[in-house]
């Protein structure tokens, strides 16, 4: 559904400024007073919108919550002060959770959509996540854990802009499309071009993600897999999915790969070794060492450079391998 298409009917308001809705915390700074509960706070998607556009408030001073970042906003702080996507203590909030035009997950031509509210939880429970998305099925169970699943949502992790973010190698690797809004309309931002920097996207300050669009390819095999300290609640070291279509060579390869680089990236040199090429023991070799190659890791608190080069590198082996059945 176009943003210019909603129906208004019998929906409430919620899109507060809450400047001057304060109480203070166990240290007696002030903090913006919890979000109204659901049922009282139903809204269209106009609203935020519109709101958006007309305050042109620069980021900073605006930001959007659904959810986790909001839970966890004294252990965020830091990094949001430093972030270019919005502030610790902004002068007023957005809380999407209630706009259920940003809710659903529909074939829509030759495509799956799902709403930008979608949340782990739902891509889980799918029955068409699970058919044309499995790899996503995956990835979201991986996130945190029921209470992040439960609350986490798709469109979050796109504009958190994490190069870790679990979902965004899977979005790469599916051509995604995120359809983004505001009140001039919809605009369709591809998900290749939408992670522009380290923590920075393609949204403009008055711009929501309304939803994902995910083309359909029948013959199309994904993997998906995340390696970090733990099997659950870990922030990734490595993240890959790997995309193809045909069952014998290989065609349309994707390699995206998160938590490597600034941004969640994809490895053309990697695809091109994989491009029309049967999934044999030579071509995993050569995908591989191109792969460690190709990758321009960091060190950080999470793992060395090397580390990230050589795992990504056996990873992508591992899929060559599975998919070539040796
Ligand atoms: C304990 C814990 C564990 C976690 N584990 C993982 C993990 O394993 N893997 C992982 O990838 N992430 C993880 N996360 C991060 C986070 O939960 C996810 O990124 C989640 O998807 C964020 O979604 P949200 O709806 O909570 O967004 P929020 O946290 O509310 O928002 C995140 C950012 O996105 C912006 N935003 C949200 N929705 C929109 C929209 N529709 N349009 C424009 N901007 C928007 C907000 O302004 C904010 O800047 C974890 C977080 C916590 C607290």
């Amino acid at each position: 559904m176009r943003v210019d298409q909603l129906d208004l009917l019998g929906l409430g308001h919620r899109m507060g400024d809450v400047a001057g809705d304060v109480e203070q915390d166990v240290i007696g700074r002030e903090r913006a007073r919890s979000f109204e509960s659901i049922e009282e706070s139903r809204c269209a998607l106009e609203e935020p919108l519109e709101g958006r556009a007309v305050d042109h408030q620069p980021p900073a001073s605006r930001t959007i919550r659904c959810s986790t970042r909001a839970a966890t906003s004294r252990r965020y702080s830091a990094v949001e002060r430093t972030s270019s996507i919005g502030a610790s203590s902004p002068a007023s909030v957005v809380d999407l959770w209630a706009i259920e035009a940003l809710r659903g997950i529909a074939i829509d031509g030759d495509a799956l959509t799902l709403g930008a509210l979608t949340t782990y939880t739902d891509v889980r429970r799918s029955a068409l996540c699970r058919e044309h998305v499995p790899a996503l099925v995956e990835a979201a169970a991986t996130i945190g854990a029921a209470q992040i699943q439960n609350r986490g949502t798709l469109g979050g992790n796109i504009a958190n802009a994490s190069p870790a973010g679990d979902t965004l190698p899977v979005l790469l690797a599916a051509d995604a499309v995120i359809v983004v809004g505001s009140e001039r309309g919809e605009r369709d931002v591809p998900a290749a071009e939408f992670w522009t920097g380290y923590r920075q996207t393609a949204l403009a300050h008055d711009e929501l993600i309304v939803r994902i669009r995910l083309p359909l390819a029948a013959e199309r095999e994904m993997r998906f897999r995340k390696v970090g300290t733990r099997r659950a609640q870990a922030i990734s070291k490595v993240v890959i999915a790997v995309a193809w279509q045909g069952d014998g060579s290989w065609r349309d390869v994707r390699v995206a790969l998160g938590s490597v680089a600034a941004t969640p990236v994809r490895a053309a040199a990697t695809e091109a070794a994989l491009e029309d090429r049967r999934p044999t023991p030579e071509t995993a070799d050569a995908a591989a060492e191109t792969l460690a190659g190709e990758l321009a890791p960091i060190d950080d608190v999470r793992s060395t450079a090397e580390y990230r080069r050589l795992v990504a590198a056996r990873v992508l082996h591992r899929i060559v391998r599975d998919a070539g059945g040796w």
